[in-house]
């Protein structure tokens, strides 16, 4: 089979040809790099994302706080991520890069502050 895919992992956005067997990657023609055959053969065997999202925040100067996974996580665990994410209250204050769930996705990702929230109280 084969179909037409975008790179994403750079602004240029190379739209390859990809050659897959269900699972199985075959080939992955018009990647300017080698970069787009990696993203093209992960996509095919096991994609990946890295999740943005926010949580509340109590006390904080921000009601909410910006927060990612702190590597790609599997395209299928992603709902289950999602709703563990919606969960999650933090009380202020949180540092950028802070850990809020150590391996949320039970395959080493971390969910990891992108901002920093103050307390409003003293
Ligand atoms: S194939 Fe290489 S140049 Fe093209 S979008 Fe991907 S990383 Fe960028």
């Amino acid at each position: 089979m084969n179909r037409k895919m975008t790179c994403i992992v750079c602004p240029r956005g190379c739209e390859m040809d990809v050659e897959y067997d269900k699972n199985t990657f075959i080939g992955v023609k018009n990647n300017f790099c080698s970069k787009g055959e990696e993203y093209a053969k992960n996509e095919i065997i096991s994609p990946k994302r890295v999740i943005t999202s926010t949580v509340k925040v109590i006390d904080g100067d921000l009601l909410v706080l910006p927060v990612k996974t702190d590597k790609p996580v599997n395209k299928e665990k992603i709902f289950d991520i999602i709703k563990k994410i919606y969960q999650v209250k933090v009380i202020a204050p949180v540092m950028i890069n802070d850990v809020l769930i150590s391996n949320i996705d039970d395959n080493g990702a971390n969910l990891v502050a992108t901002s920093n929230t103050f307390s409003i109280t003293k």
